[in-house]
């Protein structure tokens, strides 16, 4: 077995944890060594040197994988560098993060992206990069995507808006599909959301800001779905946030579309009343929802409609955030509460499996992002997703599901404050990170 590119030399012990592999949770003791999981037994010897880890009380599995991050480098950096969010993101126990093309200038040239994947070169955490679809992100002339995916791009994306050209969407997806590589949508019909800044309904009416109903999300998603059929391209829907959607998906995944979808940890656990005190760091978007939304979409979770748990990380200064509601850009942070969050969602809250947890928060992400170790890899990327196994690459996290934790958003790692859970009482927290076999989280501090 050889170790993974920027393998971390020292050997480190992980010990007492509940351990997920091939077979299930087991307790185990593992051993890594230049960043590879050498040993895994009920009781392990120490190697000489070894840093000791404890696990005791705690599971451990496969570090996870975030599809959508906005590290806001290049050209925002007063919210985030990719310093800051990989250290933010290493802290919320993933191993890698797919860096979102919505950046200044836009992640639509060989140039910026191979800035961004330079500078991320020796993160705590991973960064992979998803590439614009459209020059710009207008919506109009295709970015050159094949030079992307010589740089390893897997993803295209304008995130931040939807292809509203149905002809330009047809085509980016007749490309994708000739690539190998996957059409990401934000799915968003500006003309049907006319504007609206919150879910169109009782509290959008109530508070007296202008909604946009949920079927302007819904109408892109049929359309995306019609349109991957038409060209045989994977489909990958980005932070799907109504009912309808998720019954658009699980429709066109029994008809065998291939189409995989994300939700964020936001829709999955606040509705529109909490915009009842018109606090910017609840203005998202997609919208948060009524109820009966969150409730389809942790069923879809549950079921396997929806793959995968996406943060669309999304920092911004206080200067921002602090303009009046219908003013301030939509986002909230997510890399650090992401774990916690869909934890208590889909697992205490859902009766969902352990198994399922690691598989939207890992498995599921690396193998969209095909960081599972099937695609390009020209920037080194390691191995993601995997189960805890021998010969594994030690991409781990060690996660804490009873630990209960206040978060106070001045001890975040991220540059920006804007959380929608600042001082929200959490239970669950990442204890320990590895990323090729380093302790880059211990204790759930960074090392670095
Ligand atoms: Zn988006």
């Amino acid at each position: 077995m050889n170790a993974p590119f920027g393998a971390f030399e020292h050997p480190v012990v992980v010990a007492g944890g509940q351990v997920l592999t091939e077979r299930g949770l087991e307790r185990l003791d593992l051993v890594v060594h230049q960043g590879i999981v050498v040993e895994l037994g009920a009781s392990v010897d120490h190697p000489a040197g070894a840093t000791v880890l404890d696990a005791s009380g705690a599971l451990v599995g496969p570090s996870f994988v975030d599809l959508h991050t906005h590290l806001r480098e290049p050209g925002r950096e007063q919210a985030e560098t990719i310093e800051t969010g990989t250290r933010a993101a290493a802290l919320g126990g993933y191993g890698a993060v797919v860096a979102m093309p919505n950046t200044e200038p836009t992640m639509d040239t060989a140039a910026v992206v191979h800035m961004v994947l330079e500078r991320g070169r020796n993160a705590p955490c991973e960064v992979a990069a998803a590439g614009a679809i459209t020059v710009g992100r207008l919506g109009a002339q295709l970015a050159p995507m094949a030079e992307l995916a010589a740089l390893g791009v897997e993803l295209f994306t304008d995130d931040g808006t939807g292809v509203q050209d149905g002809g330009v969407a047809r085509r980016a997806m007749d490309y994708c599909r000739g690539l190998g590589v996957t059409y990401a949508e934000h799915c968003e019909d500006l003309a049907i959301a006319h504007g609206g800044c919150v879910h169109e309904g009782a509290w959008s009416a109530l508070l007296g800001l202008p909604g946009q109903p949920a079927a302007a999300e819904e109408a892109m998603v049929a359309r995306d779905l019609l349109l991957a059929a038409t060209t045989g391209a994977r489909l990958h829907l980005l932070h799907l946030s109504t009912a309808g959607s998720v019954e658009l998906v699980r429709q066109a995944k029994a008809r065998g579309v291939a189409v995989t979808a994300e939700v964020a940890p936001h829709h999955l656990s606040l509705t529109d009343a909490s915009l009842k005190g018109y606090d910017p760091c609840f203005k998202v978007n997609p919208p948060l929802r009524p109820a009966e939304h969150l409730e389809a979409l942790l069923d879809g979770l549950n079921d396997g409609t929806i793959d995968a748990v996406a943060t669309d990380h999304a920092p911004h200064t206080p200067e921002l955030k602090d303009l009046p509601f219908d003013q301030a850009p939509p986002g909230m942070l997510g890399l650090e509460t992401a774990a916690s969050i869909t934890y208590e969602q889909l697992v205490a809250g859902r009766g969902a499996t352990i198994e399922r947890f690691f598989e939207v928060m890992a498995t599921q992400p690396a193998k969209i992002a095909r960081l599972d170790g099937t695609g390009a890899r020209p920037f080194g990327h390691s191995v993601h997703g995997q189960r805890v196994a021998v010969g594994t690459t030690a991409n781990l996290v060690v996660f804490d599901p009873e630990v209960r934790w206040t978060l106070e958003v001045d001890q975040l790692a991220s540059k920006a404050t804007n959380s929608p859970f600042s001082g929200a009482r959490l239970v669950g927290k990442v204890r320990h990170c590895l990323l090729r076999g380093e302790p880059v989280v211990t204790d759930a501090r960074s090392t670095r």
